[in-house]
């Protein structure tokens, strides 16, 4: 085969792999290569060894789909990172091998003040590991962003130095290695191994509670890296003190170096993120869509990505393009994201009580501002924080007809980006709202 038609075999097989898994898609895939592609084998070339990873991990078998049913033949795929084909490590050197996802950068981290020390902290530590703060510990609720961070220091770790040697495993591969160590009488394998890295980075500690041998096992190791300056990270669901059952030696030098805690993001915050997600996707979405999703989503980033892959993997299946009734639509059968059962009358109440007004003077035709105004938000907020039609909300409200309510809708949201009093206002109101559907 001539290279320029290999090259579109290949663009054709990437585009049907895209849509065969539409949830995995980057952005990035736009920089993989064909390296082979001879009778049964495609070898592909990707930008770095964790794209490799995820690829191999996650997208194999649309990959493997894509192209038999472009080449018509059984095809076997291959993943390779600067001309290394994968597979070939042992099965030890796997395990040495830190699991990285290629989305999990301090590039892809959005800052905002809940996460604005334990980010900064993390890029001081991959700066210069083992000199700042050691042990750092960072901790948070589930889905809040503790283990992007841990990779982001092991991906800048490695870029800077590729040398060095990094261990990042969770805490319950760390306990289930020292387990299969004893029953392999390797105990001194294990220790090794684990004494002589130099940086080592362990998610989700909480998981020693009640694990008594394996919290000796690593106090002596902890012991062993901290008294040669080797970095130590750690991340847990809460602070060394309440971890249940944890050793009290342990506790304290989990505290030695700097503790640091992740909060659940703000409104803010969160729309940056569903912005950086769709971004890395390859998506654009609009400042109305992602405030929705904003909205929706309030204490778990990982439910955020979620509602994001939801959509996206709608948008794929149906042709639709993104918009804000797509969006809605899409994430109308999910559960569990708190507003569900957001009415129109709720919000009407709460924009009442805010503004003390009168429900029948929201519902009459005075135009005076300190009237129109309060109107026009719950307008907005039905339209952000209900699945009504425009003609149902304006019925709503005073029976209005659906032009105005689009006129309504994107004055607010010129005001809301305009004036941060606003903004603060809309906040407000949209999390009682929230709350009293919850209630
Ligand atoms: P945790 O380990 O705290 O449970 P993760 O690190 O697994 O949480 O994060 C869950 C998801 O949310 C991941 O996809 C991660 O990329 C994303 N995420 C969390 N915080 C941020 C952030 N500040 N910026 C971008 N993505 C984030
Ligand atoms: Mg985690």
């Amino acid at each position: 085969m001539a290279g320029g038609e290999v090259e579109n075999i290949f663009a054709e097989i990437l585009d049907r792999a895209r849509t065969l898994d539409p949830v995995n898609t980057r952005k990035w895939f736009d920089n993989l290569h064909v390296v082979r592609l001879t009778g049964g084998s495609l070898e592909i070339g990707c930008p770095d060894e964790a794209c490799a990873q995820f690829l191999q991990s996650k997208c194999r078998s649309a990959f493997t789909k894509a192209a038999q049913q472009i080449t018509g033949h059984l095809v076997s795929v291959e993943f390779s990172a600067n001309g290394q084909v994968r597979q070939e490590y042992t099965e030890q050197e796997q395990k040495d091998r830190p699991t990285l996802h290629p989305d999990y950068t301090f590039e892809n981290f959005v800052v905002g003040s809940c996460n604005r020390l334990a980010h900064a902290s993390c890029i001081a530590v991959s700066q210069s590991p083992g000199d700042t703060y050691n042990p750092l510990f960072i901790y948070g609720n589930s889905g809040l962003g503790k283990t992007h961070l841990l990779q982001a220091v092991c991906h800048e770790v490695k870029r800077k130095s590729p040398s060095a040697v990094i261990q990042l495993l969770s805490c319950e591969e760390f306990v289930n290695r020292f387990i299969q160590a004893i029953e392999k009488g390797d105990l001194p394998g294990f220790q090794s191994r684990f004494r002589t890295v130099d940086t080592l980075i362990i998610d989700d500690v909480q998981f020693l509670r009640e694990r008594e041998q394996s919290q000796e096992e690593f106090f002596h190791t902890f012991n062993a890296l901290y008294s040669n300056g080797k970095q130590i990270i750690l991340s847990a669901d809460s602070p060394p003190g309440e971890i249940p059952s944890l050793e009290e030696r342990l506790i304290s030098r989990f505290n030695w170096g700097l503790v640091t805690r992740i909060d659940p993001p703000s409104y803010e915050t969160r729309i940056a993120i569903v912005q950086k997600k769709a971004h890395l996707r390859g998506l654009d979405v609009s400042e109305d869509v992602a405030g929705y999703v904003a909205r929706k989503v309030h204490a778990n980033i990982r439910e955020l990505e979620g509602a994001l892959t939801t959509i996206y993997a709608v948008s794929m299946t149906t042709g639709e393009k993104i918009t804000l009734e797509m969006a809605q639509t899409a994430l109308d059968g999910q559960v569990d994201l708190g507003t569900r059962h957001i009415r129109i009358s709720d919000i009407i109440d709460t924009v009442s009580r805010h503004f003390n007004i009168r429900l029948a003077d929201l519902q009459s035709q005075k135009r005076s501002q300190s009237i129109a105004e309060p109107r026009q938000i719950c307008m907005y907020l039905a339209r952000q924080l209900t699945k009504h039609s425009l003609e149902e909300i304006g019925g709503h409200l005073g029976g209005r007809d659906h032009t105005t309510v689009m006129h309504a809708y994107a004055k607010i949201e010129e005001l809301r980006k305009s004036d941060p009093k606003m903004h603060a206002t809309l906040e407000q109101l949209a999390g009682q709202i929230t709350q009293t559907a919850r209630a």
